[in-house]
């Protein structure tokens, strides 16, 4: 029988919580014995992949590449899962929605004029970096999510209880801070 296809998949985040994936440790043995691992910043594939079964989104939709992707995963995903509170709520991702509507302008000053001691200005070539969107959206906002995994980031036994459970064909049953909506 052909094991169940994983992905991970890093938006505007800190890459915390893709860390404290890897806190697994030794149980990241026991999970590659049983899913195949098709996506993910720790593994070197530039697409994502046709017909994946699970997805773990860390991170918010904060530039117009993270909207095409989350997209993407969208229509190619059984399950999408909302994976830490930037995905969940849009949290320190979305600190710069405070600024109000100059927020972006704001935010590239400060990195590409302010910040920098050489070469003042702004990126001008299309592509060099993905343009900001206005406002930071936490993923459900953007596509339909299936289950959440919050906290900053979500303990490691916390995402293989998860995991396990999701492998086993159960709705997870999250307890304590954890939260399934929908
Ligand atoms: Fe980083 Fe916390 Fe956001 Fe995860 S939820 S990406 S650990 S800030």
């Amino acid at each position: 029988m052909d094991r169940p296809r994983l992905a991970t998949v890093w938006l505007g985040g800190c890459s915390g919580c893709h860390m404290s994936f890897l806190d697994l440790d030794e149980s990241l043995l026991e999970l590659a014995q049983k899913v195949d691992l098709v996506f993910s910043p720790i593994v070197d594939i530039k697409e994502y992949p046709h017909n994946v079964d699970a997805c773990l989104v860390e991170g918010a939709v904060c530039n117009e590449e993270h909207l095409e992707t989350a997209h993407k995963i969208r229509e190619r995903t059984r399950y999408v899962i909302s994976f830490g509170d930037c995905a969940v709520t849009g949290n320190v991702s979305a600190i710069r929605n405070q600024l109000g509507p100059r927020g972006v302008e704001n935010v590239l000053q400060r990195a590409y004029i302010e910040s920098a001691d050489l070469n003042q200005e702004f990126p001008v070539e299309p592509g060099i970096v993905p343009t900001l969107l206005e406002r930071v959206m936490p993923l459900h906002e953007v596509i339909h999510v299936d289950l959440y995994l919050p906290g900053c980031p979500p303990p490691a036994p916390r995402i293989k209880s998860f995991l396990l459970q999701l492998l086993e064909g159960k709705d997870p049953v999250l307890t304590g801070a954890d939260i399934k909506f929908g």
